[in-house]
């Protein structure tokens, strides 16, 4: 039984090992993990929390954004081998210093701003303060 048990356990170890090796040769090359991030406000008594899916996998790349009209994360995918949608418009954000991309929510076609770091979600579209805390879930390719 104890022999049982211990060959057991390293076979599990073995086995995650390679999936971690795997995983890290995967997000060697390019990078194709996408990640699952729980976003969730901290204020007091408020309950916003919302699940964010950033980047695309292997074989499927997407864009993710919070629509504001529907009050969800909006999200955009596509296979790598299908034409990229095109944005509605791109603007240069002075705030951040970056280049944004708008696109149309799938569901009511309102704009919403594609959201390709986590860390640049962090107003609360509920109580509006910088107080949201993403944790990283899994990841998916
Ligand atoms: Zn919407
Ligand atoms: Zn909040």
């Amino acid at each position: 039984m104890q022999t049982n048990y211990n060959f057991k356990s390293r076979g599990t170890l073995v086995l995650l090992v390679l999936v971690l090796a795997i995983r890290a040769f995967a997000l060697g090359g390019v990078a194709v993990a996408g990640t699952t991030y729980e976003l969730a406000c901290t204020t007091d008594g408020c309950q916003f929390k919302i699940i964010m899916n950033i980047g695309g996998g292997i074989r499927f790349e997407q864009v993710t954004g919070f629509c504001a009209k529907c009050g969800k994360s909006a999200q955009i995918r596509w296979m790598r081998k299908e034409p990229t949608p095109q944005p509605l418009l791109e603007f240069w954000d002075t705030t951040s210093g970056t280049l944004r991309r708008v696109y149309a929510c799938p569901d009511c076609r309102g704009p919403f701003v594609a959201v390709s770091n986590i860390a640049d979600f962090k107003h609360c579209p509920v109580c509006k303060k910088e107080s949201l805390k993403a944790r990283r879930r899994h990841l998916y390719d």
